[in-house]
């Protein structure tokens, strides 16, 4: 796609980059050399630190590894997405892994000195002000992973080649910081490292509006802002101390639970049996029954990704 040039950089193995990317703006993370590279990627809204890029709502929405549309979520209770993936020429890549720290090489290769995504992350988003410990689970773009048969994550080798490129669309204004991911003993990078470039551009015509308009988008009252916090200001202090006066105030409360009677005709109460009788779903036919109910509303009703899709519960 052509777009309008703003801003380009080089970002050299050791190093990262904070960049200040507009609602629609995009930026291009882009492979300068052969042998794929790794980018550790964290997003912030740009007016308001304390929310940034949640890898575990973009899992749930969008599986193991999001590719071209997916959205990137911010953590509850904003819940919303300020980012989305425009383009991606590899399609491999990971938000299951953590970001690579000092900790990781010393504990696991004997290496107390060596780079790493943490402390890139950390030095390149101090040019706004940020510490350490405001870095956050990181998207790690052309970081090629998967979950073995016994359920544990495994780190394949870089598909990436020189060219090859994803772009991000802010879709809030946003600071979005890159780094050049420090892993020369895994194969996350081939075991060598890389430059890679960095570019702004102007979002195309038309191109925010098609993501803006897609069911993800959709704004709902359960999407909180701070303005809705009972406590609105950032804390300035480290130590925790006690709020004397603090009465607790749960909403949602009391959650009361109440009978409801369902007739069934005989042919009902049949397949609530055949059901109770698989030994899948409770022991009565009513612990039937709230399996058959929800499944079948979820299958009709939810949206977005499904869980809870077993096949023998099809009444
Ligand atoms: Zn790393």
């Amino acid at each position: 796609m052509d777009r309008e040039l703003l801003y380009e950089t080089v970002i050299e193995p050791g190093t990262g980059k904070a960049l200040e990317l507009l609602r629609g703006q995009v930026l291009r993370i882009e492979q300068l050399a052969d042998g794929g590279q790794c980018a550790d990627f964290n997003c912030f809204n740009l007016h308001d630190y304390k929310e940034h890029f949640h890898t575990a709502r973009t899992r749930h929405v969008h599986g193991l590894q999001p590719s071209t549309g997916a959205y990137l979520w911010s953590a509850p209770p904003r819940d919303r997405p300020i980012a989305v993936v425009v383009a991606d020429t590899v399609g491999s890549n990971d938000i299951l892994y953590g970001r690579c720290s000092a900790w990781l090489y010393d504990y696991q290769y004997g290496l107390p000195v060596h780079a790493n995504c943490h402390d890139m992350q950390a030095e390149a988003q101090r040019e706004y002000g940020l510490t350490p410990d405001d870095v956050h689970d990181s998207f790690n773009f052309f970081m090629n992973t998967g979950v073995d048969q016994e359920g544990r994550p495994y780190i394949g080798p870089n598909m990436a080649r020189k060219g090859d490129y994803v772009e991000i669309m802010a879709l809030i204004d946003t600071l979005m910081v890159a780094n050049v991911c420090g892993a020369d003993v895994m194969a996350t990078n081939n075991f060598q490292y890389k430059p890679l470039r960095l570019a702004v551009y102007a979002g195309a015509e038309g191109e925010l509006r098609g993501y803006e308009s897609r069911p993800e988008m959709r704004r709902l009252q359960t999407q909180r802002t701070p303005e809705q916090f009972r406590i609105k200001e950032v804390k300035p202090t480290r130590e925790l101390t006690r709020d004397p006066s603090y009465v607790p105030d749960f909403i949602n409360v009391p959650i009361t639970l109440a009978d409801v009677s369902v007739e069934l005709t005989d042919e009902d109460a049949a397949l609530l049996d055949g059901l109770v009788g698989t030994g899948d779903f409770g022991t009565s036919r009513g612990e039937a029954l709230r399996w058959a109910f929800h499944h079948w509303w979820i299958k009709r009703y939810m949206q977005g990704p499904k869980h809870l899709d077993r096949e023998s519960a099809q009444a």
